[in-house]
């Protein structure tokens, strides 16, 4: 079984899409296997996305992430990688598949909703990032 790491970013906390997120998750079968609710500070958020340190958008993103609390869950299924980033839609809103989380409600190419793991690799390190072993059900 496969896992990935979700985040409702500050601004779907704020905008109060905590529930519509989950519902899609739940709604396609996708189990989650552990959750909580942080509030990063500028240094953590920078570590999180040290893969994007150096590009222009690293220092507004690391500001925004740091901004207000998130949601981390890990998410458990077949595929769920690759089924999760369906669910989030393209980085970019205004190339997300309608109907899909951003799509439907992301305004801005960074305040975007929602995090994905884009990969096992990548999985691993973020769900290791947040949780213990203990915390994953
Ligand atoms: N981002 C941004 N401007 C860009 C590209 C990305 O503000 O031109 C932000 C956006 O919040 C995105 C995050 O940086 O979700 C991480 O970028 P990535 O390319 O990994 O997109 P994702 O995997 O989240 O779809
Ligand atoms: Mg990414």
């Amino acid at each position: 079984m496969e896992h990935t790491l979700s985040i409702i970013k500050p601004d779907g906390v704020s905008r109060g899409l905590v529930g519509e997120v989950i519902k899609r998750f739940e709604g396609i079968g996708i189990r989650i296997v552990a959750m909580k609710m942080l509030h990063l500070s500028k240094e953590e958020a920078e570590g999180f996305y040290g893969v994007h340190r150096g590009k222009p958008f690293f220092d507004s993103l690391t500001n925004f992430m740091s901004s207000g609390p998130i949601v981390v869950m890990v998410l458990e299924g077949e595929d769920v990688i690759r089924r999760n980033r369906e669910l989030m839609g393209a980085t970019n809103y205004k190339e997300a598949e309608p109907g899909t989380i951003r799509a439907d409600f992301a305004r801005d190419i960074e305040k975007n909703i929602v995090h994905g793991s884009d990969a096992p690799e990548t999985a691993a390190t973020e769900i290791a990032y947040f949780f213990s072993k203990l915390e994953i059900m």
